[in-house]
């Protein structure tokens, strides 16, 4: 049976995570009702979409119960209690693999959840699957995934982003009303970018960083995946906060994010347009979106800026040095003893601890993962360490003074998501190059630890869906809600219905129920 003789089902998916939730609490769908309802919509596009690695039927459906009698004794346990939601294969799951994209840890399943985790499964929403993902985040296409990339569900012969586009594809296809994703570079915004749909990188330290399983820590952070500004904040309030278990996290509570969002105001509210990171480089059909949508903001009342960060485009080369330092150090654990894979090399008798470990991380690692880790032990050695990581992170101080400048003089920051739309699988993939430049406009971001939104804001020339970047102050969060509810409610305007409205329907296995 198809879905197209489900409308109930079908109708389901289509609906926010703040009306699912709305719904679940008064009564009119159970959460058994909606979470049944995603896991159909799995069944039915997974199979070409291919945003999940794992899905959990039964421990969905055994927290949706819990979720169906919490409601009936009466406990509200958050606004989106009941709601379920895809989590990205790199945040520990207790009793679920977690494998972070990777053949090194297949088949390991954690002891612990992930602060994330805990606080997701506190506030009542079930947990679908791990979505699929770059090699431990290493990636703009989820080519580099060691399980098969992800498709693109406005296309399924292109890239979903990355690293998380199975996080933000299952948001895109229906498949789950809302996801986690971890931005290091642009994975959340990226994906969200090209997908049609809505992500947030929180502020550094907004969101725990405890069971994920770290790629660069000073850079790391989870946020929401989602199709509305609403149901990011909604879920960000959930996930966000202080965790005594993450020494970086804030001590503060989250920027009222919720309330932002509800209101969408931007009169008299400074718009920076970041001149370095919006002309040269960028597709036609993005630069246009991009320019409609600083008109749509000032018909509402925004004062559109221009402001110079002239260090931004020196964030990628300190990016590609400072990340892979970090990472070569973090991925040093995967020494076969004590995670997933252990191979022992071949036609060795009794061969040493370093030979099955040289042999298990030759076997276990992609490509990519290796490339960093040589460029990042070879940026830390000693004879280098001052030309290329101590360099970089001058960078890092210079980008982080620009923004300092520049919201002396705007309240928001302004740029194109990416450079391009969605490109062809395949396309990019022997190029490294090629790849990291899709994460020249959310880098910045991450190098000063400041928070950042992606919005869809049309289609380019190509038919293919286009982001608009808002990036605000450290621990102003809510200003990312502010102007992100206010374009998406002026699109909202301009085309009558959701912009993911206009993607294809996917095709759908026949599948007996
Ligand atoms: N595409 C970037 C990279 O390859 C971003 C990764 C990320 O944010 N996890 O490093």
């Amino acid at each position: 049976m198809s879905p197209a003789s489900v409308p109930s089902s079908n109708d389901i998916v289509r609906r926010g995570a703040a009306d699912l939730g709305a719904a679940i609490a008064d009564g009119s769908l159970s959460s058994v009702e909606v979470t049944q309802a995603h896991l159909d919509r799995i069944a039915d596009v997974d199979d070409s979409v291919h945003a999940f690695l794992h899905v959990d039927a039964e421990g969905a459906l055994a927290a949706a119960r819990a979720a169906d009698e919490a409601r009936a004794a009466g406990e509200t346990r958050s606004p989106l209690a009941g709601v379920p939601i895809a989590v990205k294969d790199i945040v520990a799951t207790k009793g679920q693999p977690t494998t972070a994209g990777s053949r090194i840890l297949q088949g390991w399943i954690p002891p612990y959840d992930a602060t994330v985790t805990t606080r997701l499964r506190a506030a009542g929403l079930p947990i679908l699957g791990k979505t699929n993902m770059d090699e431990f985040a290493m990636g703009s296409s989820t080519e580099h995934s060691a399980y098969g990339p992800t498709h693109n569900p406005w296309d399924l012969d292109r890239i979903p982003g990355g690293s998380g586009g199975g996080s933000s594809a299952a948001v895109a296809a229906f498949e789950a009303p809302l996801a986690i994703g971890t931005d290091t570079g642009g994975s959340i915004r990226q994906p969200a970018a090209v997908t049609g749909t809505v992500g947030t990188k929180p502020t550094y330290g907004g969101v725990s960083r405890y069971g994920l399983i770290a790629l660069a820590s000073s850079l790391d952070q989870a946020g929401p995946c989602t199709r509305s500004v609403l149901d990011a904040a909604l879920l960000h309030e959930i996930i966000g906060g202080h965790d005594v278990m993450d020494s970086t996290s804030i001590d503060a509570p989250v920027p009222g994010v919720v309330e932002a969002a509800r209101r969408g105001d931007v009169a008299g509210l400074r718009i920076g347009v970041v001149d370095e990171i919006s002309g040269e480089g960028f597709q036609p059909g993005v630069r246009a979106r991009f320019e409609e949508s600083l008109k749509l903001l000032e018909a509402r009342g925004a004062e559109i800026v221009r402001v110079g960060c002239p260090s931004f485009v020196k964030g990628l080369a300190a990016y590609y040095l400072i990340l892979p330092s970090e990472a070569s150090s973090n991925l040093a654990k995967f020494d076969a003893m004590r995670y997933g894979l252990r191979v022992g090399p071949q036609g060795v008798a009794s061969p040493s601890a370093e030979q099955v470990m040289a042999a298990t991380r030759d076997a276990g690692f992609g490509d990519e993962v290796k490339r960093r880790i040589i460029l990042g032990t070879y940026a830390l050695s000693a004879g280098y360490y001052d030309a290329y990581y101590g360099q970089a992170q001058k960078v890092r101080t210079l980008i982080a003074r620009d923004f300092a400048a520049a919201f002396e003089q705007a309240d928001v920051l302004v740029t194109p998501t990416a450079p391009t739309t969605a490109f062809k699988l395949g396309e990019k993939l022997d190029d490294p190059m090629a790849m990291y430049l899709n994460d020249v406009a959310t880098i910045p971001a991450n190098l000063a630890g400041v928070p950042g939104m992606s919005i869809p804001n049309g289609l380019a020339e190509d038919g293919l869906p286009t982001g608009f970047q808002i990036l605000a102050p450290a621990t102003r969060d809510d200003r990312l809600y502010e102007v992100g509810a206010a374009l998406e409610a002026a699109l909202l305007e301009q085309w009558g219905a959701p912009i993911l409205d206009q993607a294809p329907a996917l095709p759908v296995r026949e599948v007996t129920r």
